[in-house]
């Protein structure tokens, strides 16, 4: 029987540097030190007691990685790297990343959504209003009647910070049964990526409380959130428990927004965006993706408008960007070098990490560009 990855010894690496040639963090330093295979071998050297954890050294290598998990999926050893990162933060770093405890607290105790969006304002410089939410569209084609049960699973970014997001969500699925719970929580993956083993009680309350309404399908305007749904909720549970098999059906019922509705409905593109569309838009897909279908359908809708950047991260990382913003913003360099964006109007993408992350990076470039999420631009 094929073993799992994760529990696949970081010993096994025969150090062939394929790993090297994903890693955007080691594409920016070209420092060994901050290469997948240069960060495993620190903590092997910590598993050998050849060197203290709290170095600051180790602390600090360890702490540049975005839990992209482009090293994992291409190590020929089978090695899950950011699984071995995660389990090093989780015994070694407790405390230098965010506690699912203290986020449910703050959520009470604090005005939530006036601190983040003072937050939001003073890290990215959102400006909210690029892409106000329309009245409900008039304009439907064949759109399927349909009576499926459909639950909104929001995301914090777009809960708290990118409002506009859900509101154009909503106004897709006027006609349809949409339901957003209000008590939902994070999907976990800020915590998970700190390799916080608690986040089970987080995602316990989010199946309790999506699964209490029967769902048809649960969408997610966020691939971050739904790759983290998909990947990694079952995990935070003993395989054989009753949570184990209600988190394989919560993400067996999770589809990211696009790729639902691009599967489901007839869509186009909104009048309003057409009646300013006089350049070009172009589309980032996110490190963290569910949807195979998502270039695809821009693709048919935009034409010979769209254009796809290449495949690469965009530096955000979550707690990446703020524990190392020069990295953050040099692999965003490396990603968008300027010239990629003459006659570009919108740039499209439905990952909240991602919008966010080009709303603070694309302002270097001067240009008066849109940053969107598709559910803004069609109807
Ligand atoms: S790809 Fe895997 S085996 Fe190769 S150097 Fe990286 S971690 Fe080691
Ligand atoms: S998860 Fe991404 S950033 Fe982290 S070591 Fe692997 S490739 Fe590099």
């Amino acid at each position: 029987m094929k073993k799992h990855k994760s529990t696949i010894n970081i010993n096994s690496c025969t150090h062939c540097a394929t790993c090297l040639s994903v890693c955007p963090v080691y594409e920016i330093t070209l420092n060994e030190r901050y290469s997948p295979r240069g960060k495993i071998s620190l903590i092997n050297a910590v598993n050998k007691n050849l060197i203290n954890p709290n170095d600051k050294f180790v602390q600090e290598t360890i702490s540049a990685c975005l839990m992209c998990g482009k090293c994992s999926k291409i190590c020929p050893a089978d090695i899950d790297i950011s699984f071995h990162l995660r389990d090093f933060r989780s015994k070694y770093m407790k405390n230098k990343y965010p506690s699912p405890a203290l986020f449910e607290l703050s959520k009470k105790i604090l005005p939530f959504s006036k601190v983040s969006e003072f937050l939001a304002n003073k890290l990215y410089n959102l400006n909210k209003n690029d892409v106000n939410s329309d009245s409900k569209s008039k304009k439907l084609l064949n759109r399927i009647k349909s009576v499926k049960k459909i639950l909104l699973f929001a995301g914090c970014v777009h809960k708290y910070f990118l409002n506009d997001v859900i509101s154009h969500i909503k106004n897709f699925f006027y006609d349809s049964l949409l339901i957003i719970p209000e008590e939902q929580t994070c999907c976990g993956m800020p915590f998970w990526s700190g390799g916080k083993k608690q986040i089970s009680a987080m995602i316990q309350k989010n199946i309790d409380i999506f699964l209490g309404y029967s769902p048809d399908i649960i969408i997610t305007g966020c691939e971050s959130c739904a790759f983290m749904i998909q990947n990694n909720w079952k995990d935070a549970f003993d395989a054989d428990s009753n949570y184990s098999k209600k988190a394989l059906e919560f993400s067996s019922k999770t589809m990211e927004f696009t790729d639902f509705i691009s599967k489901n409905y007839d869509v186009r593109i909104s009048e309003k965006i057409l009646k300013s569309l006089e350049g070009d838009v172009l589309y980032h897909s996110p490190c963290h993706k569910t949807s195979k279908n998502t270039e695809f359908f821009l693709k048919e809708l935009f034409g010979k408008k769209i254009k796809i950047l290449p495949d690469k991260c965009c530096g955000f990382g979550g707690v990446f960007s703020l524990k190392h913003p020069e990295f953050s913003d040099d692999i965003f360099k490396k990603k968008i070098n300027g010239t990629e964006l003459n006659n570009i109007k919108y740039l499209i993408t439905n990952c909240s990490g991602c919008q966010l992350q080009f709303m603070k990076n694309l302002k270097i470039y001067s240009k008066n560009i849109k940053i969107v999420h598709p559910a803004q631009i069609i109807e």
